[in-house]
């Protein structure tokens, strides 16, 4: 029996990004999974710029690069191929990067897979399936079978059940599931093309006859989705003689292999506990949802980012446990926001009634020329939980110092920071100051080109926040999200007494 600070139970997209940053942080983690070999086969087809900043703060950025496309734009079509929609992702988009990356998730999850197995401090054990979890005031323990038969055992002060929407943890802990009743039954195909093959990037077919959706999956890569007909079984949708002629108008069997056929049921499912004590659900096995927003995925490496800098502080003893309550209260709205707004999306792109769907197309392209373009989805930002009444998502611009530019991470580096105008730091107590550095904490004053000791706003947009929210500064979490903003450094003293308050409430207590 060991004693891990964290125990991971699965090994996804979830789990891999979990083990990642703390393993980064220097904790003793150890990952349980049931296969014995990566999953290999593409599930999640995108993720968006919060996850590529994710990726550049675990210093992954040029191998994730070489397996997924930024992609520029999404259109709609209807049956007769008119253009509903023609979407331009913005690049670069908030968090410094393209707002969408097409990827092919063998390629991006084997970087992860070398990235864990390389931390000296993160043990990786495939092959063990967990099937039982206790827990008293001191730690976790999992029980479960190894890959030769023989019982595992691991304990740890902590653990978290990433075992995806079928797995182990959640069917154990949790008591109820709150399912919305959006079900759709798809059949995906995906295909590895030959050179040369050039297709739609990513385009959906709002054919009520046949909603399809064509997506780029990655270089050399491609996806066709078929939403099925009542009735229409998986084992008669899924034969590839019927696979190559629902693609035909597309793909011939010359252009390109088949590497899978599978029939998945779309849903909408949360869980109504995140937290049971020391155990934690995150990704699929918190949240499922129909991948209209392509954010399945990215939700669950949120998850791993919001939890991994928590539990770092609390297992470094910088904050009580009870900051680990603020995990769902973070993320269960985000999660239902994005989860509602797909459901919504997938609602008007797969209309089955010939009526309503002429209705659409009649409204969508009456807003084309009208020279409307579609609406852009913004994810909200903290409503609740660690923040100090802000919790936006911040930005990522370039900065320059020292005669070299770059993207405000890799000069200023993660964790928690203070971003500020000139002067404001200044002006604060200098014990305040010694205090958020003994925590952890950076400091990083932004201006215009010539201002000595601070680093160029290269591209303003620092100056554009600061001017859009009223303030001088802002504290920013580990996963940029903002803790609180303030005009002075009066506003900064304060916020910073208010987030020691709430980090040890129970420190405060004693000394009160
Ligand atoms: C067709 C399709 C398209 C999608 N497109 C996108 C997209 O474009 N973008 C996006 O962000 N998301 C997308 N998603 C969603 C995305 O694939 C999932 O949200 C994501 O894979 C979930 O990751 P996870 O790590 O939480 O869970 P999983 O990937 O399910 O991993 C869970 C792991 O836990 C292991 N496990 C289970 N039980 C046990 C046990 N008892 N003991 C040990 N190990 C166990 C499993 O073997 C598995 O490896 C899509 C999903 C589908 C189906």
């Amino acid at each position: 029996m060991s004693g891990y600070d964290v125990a991971i139970i699965g090994y996804g997209p979830t789990g891999m990004t979990l083990a990642a940053l703390l393993g980064q942080m220097g904790h003793r983690v150890v990952v349980l999974e049931r296969y014995t070999e990566l999953y290999n086969l593409p599930r999640a087809a995108c993720f968006d710029d919060e996850i590529m900043r994710t990726f550049q703060k675990l210093g992954l950025v040029d191998e994730i690069s070489r397996g997924a496309e930024v992609q520029r734009g999404y259109e709609w079509i209807n049956a007769s191929g008119e253009t509903l929609v023609d979407f331009e992702y913005d690049n670069p988009a908030a968090g410094g990067w393209a707002a969408l990356y097409m990827m092919f998730q063998p390629y991006i999850e084997a970087v992860l897979d070398r990235h864990d197995k390389a931390l000296p401090n993160v043990e990786v054990r495939q092959g063990v399936t967990i099937s039982g979890i206790e827990q008293d005031g001191e730690a976790v323990t999992l029980r479960g079978t190894g890959p030769d038969g023989k019982a595992v055992t691991v304990r740890a002060s902590y653990a978290v059940g990433a075992d995806g929407g079928n797995g182990f943890t959640r069917g154990r802990l949790c008591q109820k599931v709150d399912d919305y009743g959006f079900q759709e039954n798809w059949l995906v195909c995906d295909f590895r093309l030959n050179s040369g093959v050039v297709l739609p990037k990513f385009r959906q077919v709002c054919d009520p006859a046949q909603p399809t959706s064509i997506v780029n999956i990655g270089p050399g890569h491609h996806r066709f989705s078929f939403m099925l007909n009542p009735g229409e079984t998986a084992e008669h949708a899924t034969k590839h003689e019927g696979v190559w002629s629902r693609v035909s108008r597309y793909l011939g069997k010359d252009d390109a292999e088949i590497i899978r056929v599978a029939n998945y049921v779309f849903r909408s499912r949360l869980a109504d506990q995140w937290r049971h004590g020391r155990v934690f659900l995150a990704g699929d096995a918190a949240h499922e949802m129909p991948p209209f927003l392509a954010q399945g995925m990215c939700s669950g490496i949120r998850d791993s980012h919001n939890l991994a800098w928590k539990l770092d502080l609390v297992l470094s003893g910088k904050a009580d446990d009870v900051l680990l309550d603020t995990y769902q209260a973070e993320r269960e709205p985000h999660v239902r926001f994005i989860t509602e707004k797909a459901i919504e999306l997938g609602r008007v792109q797969t209309m089955r009634d010939p009526v309503l769907a002429r209705a659409r197309d009649e409204r969508l392209l009456a807003k084309r020329k009208a020279n409307q373009g579609p609406d852009k989805l913004r994810y909200p930002g903290l409503s609740g939980g660690l923040i100090a009444g802000n919790g936006a998502f911040f930005p990522q611009g370039i900065v320059g110092a020292g005669g070299r530019k770059g993207l405000f991470d890799d000069i200023v580096g993660g964790g928690w920071c203070i971003v500020a105008e000139p002067g404001v730091l200044d002006a604060l107590p200098a014990s305040c100051l010694e205090a958020w550095k003994a925590f952890g904490g950076r400091t990083a004053v932004v201006a215009g080109p010539t201002t000595a000791g601070a680093l160029e706003d290269v591209d303003g947009t620092y100056a554009n926040w600061f001017a859009a929210h009223s303030c001088s500064l802002a504290v920013i979490r580990p996963d940029w999200y903002v803790y609180g903003t303030a005009r002075d450094s009066h506003g900064l003293a304060e916020l910073l007494d208010r987030l020691a308050r709430s980090l040890k409430p129970q420190a405060m207590l004693a000394s009160a």
